[in-house]
């Protein structure tokens, strides 16, 4: 098929304190009552009763807490999914993520290998995924990565840091409730809600743009100058505003495809562990040379926020960390080629990357 067909999150809801539904939304959903519903809930809401309490938990149901110090990884699935697999009598009714890219894409593929043979490693890369996953619903509770409509869920395997991406990914149900962001530490806000500019950036500089990604590139680009440039948004209005732009930042991606910094920054992500949204944040400053302009809002934005990025990270690194690092970038063929063109290969060379690392 020369045109992509994509799967779409097929029903969302919207609104502040939407989250007060769940109950509803799931209970049609449920199998029986010995196959329950498998909460996995970011660590940091463990003290938050007002977010705990709200869980709806009936019968066999499971609250599992799930640190986000690291990014998710293939073992980290692959446990998960054991765990649920010894302690649940049936297979579960479904798996329900709240909390940022990291828990979501972790629902995604626990969902994915609660009915797939094998390991999550085995199905890194484009469409291996054979069998339908059980409903899973995601539920952010911080906006930018797209990660909420995404046909991926990004991992971090023994070899590489790729996602799985399959018709199966996407969420069954969403619930995009702007209330849950409430508690989300500010530098971070910065750098997830940055992911989100720098997706836009690299969908509309990308030669794989078209007007499909274009209208909600677009969109969602002015979302993110409102509220980091502009600054003339309540923060209600900001919370809800960026929400849609983390929506409409991943559906331009799904149809193009990120460029420069999502490349370089998943090489700093896998050998030095540095988290998606900074890593982004910490390459896109040295990316001038490919995105004129949209680096130049970019310092903007970090100035007026008062962010101080770290500098220096790959200082003091060998040459044979930077080959590493250098390898698992270009190996991401589609985003160079949108950020470049076909003949990447010609101007992206590992000479060229060291010189870009060596100045982060
Ligand atoms: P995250 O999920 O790692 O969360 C970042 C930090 O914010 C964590 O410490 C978390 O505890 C905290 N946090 C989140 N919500 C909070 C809240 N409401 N109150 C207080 N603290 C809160 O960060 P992220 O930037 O949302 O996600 C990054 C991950 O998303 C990476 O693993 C990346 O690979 C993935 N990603 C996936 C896609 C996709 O399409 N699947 C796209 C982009 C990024
Ligand atoms: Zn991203």
């Amino acid at each position: 098929m020369s045109y992509k067909n994509f799967p779409m999150v097929p029903r969302v809801i919207f609104g502040r304190g939407s989250f007060n539904q769940l109950s509803e939304l799931l209970s049609p959903n449920r199998l029986s009552n010995a196959a329950p519903f498998i909460f996995l809930v970011d660590d940091v809401f463990r003290t938050e009763i007002n977010v705990t309490s709200r869980i709806p938990i009936s019968y066999q149901d499971r609250i599992v807490y799930v640190s986000t110090k690291e990014e998710p990884k293939t073992s980290q699935v692959d446990a998960l999914v054991e765990d649920i697999i010894l302690t649940s009598k049936e297979r579960p009714s479904g798996i329900i993520g709240i909390g940022g890219g990291s828990i979501l894409d972790l629902a995604k593929a626990v969902a994915i290998m609660l009915t797939n043979e094998g390991n999550a490693e085995d199905y890194q890369g484009w469409d291996l995924v054979k069998n339908k996953a059980i409903y899973h619903v995601g539920i952010p509770t911080i906006s930018g990565t797209g990660a909420e409509v995404s046909r991926t869920t990004v991992l971090t395997g023994p070899t590489r840091k790729l996602g799985i991406n399959s018709d199966f990914t996407p969420f069954d149900q969403v619930v995009l409730d702007p209330e849950m962001t409430n508690g989300a530490p500010k530098e971070q806000w910065f750098y997830t809600g940055m992911d989100c500019f720098i997706h836009c950036v690299e969908s509309l500089k990308g030669t794989y743009l078209n007007a499909f990604s274009r209208t909600y590139g677009e969109m969602a680009y002015n979302i993110c100058k409102e509220i980091y440039l502009d600054g003339k948004l309540s923060k209600k209005e900001a919370q809800d505003k960026l929400m849609m732009a983390s929506w409409h930042g991943g559906m331009s991606i799904a149809y193009s495809q990120v460029g420069v910094a999502h490349a370089m920054s998943y090489g700093l992500s896998y050998l030095l562990g540095t988290k998606h949204g900074i890593g982004n944040c910490i390459v896109f400053n040295h990316l001038e040379e490919f995105y004129s302009e949209g680096v130049k809002l970019f310092k903007k934005m970090v100035e007026i926020h008062n962010i101080k990025l770290p500098t220096g990270i790959c200082a003091d690194l060998s040459d044979k960390d930077l080959d590493t690092m250098i390898g698992i970038a270009l190996s991401l063929e589609p985003l160079w080629e949108n950020a470049v063109g076909k003949n990447w290969k010609k101007i992206i060379t590992p000479k060229k990357l060291k010189a870009l690392y060596i100045k982060m």
